[in-house]
């Protein structure tokens, strides 16, 4: 069963994942574990090589120098792309630990 052919009773919008994502981005970014999408070496977020003088933020990955996320903060918001990244861990938080 594809994506589209689901039944509409299972489909939220967006704001269902807004708990999930909070504790994403509520964590302490150094001690997020990143996996890179070229050759899987994860590697928390602190280890990895960042170029701070680029247009945007770039991070590239310790294992291979491929860039695992840009992120771009001015005027216009914060643009974050992550194509780089197969998989962002991080540690579980107060409220993921919650029953
Ligand atoms: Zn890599």
């Amino acid at each position: 069963m594809t994506e589209a052919t689901e039944p509409a009773d299972r489909r939220l919008d967006g704001n269902a994942a807004a708990g999930v994502l909070g504790e994403v981005l509520a964590v302490d970014p150094t001690t997020a574990v990143v996996t890179c999408a070229s050759c899987g070496n994860p590697a928390a977020l602190g280890a990895h090589l960042v170029y701070a003088d680029a247009p945007a933020l770039v991070v590239r990955c310790p294992g291979c120098m491929q860039v695992v996320l840009r992120c771009a903060s001015d005027a216009a918001g914060v643009r974050l792309e992550m194509t780089g990244v197969r998989l962002l861990r991080t540690p579980p938080t107060a409220a993921s630990l919650a029953p």
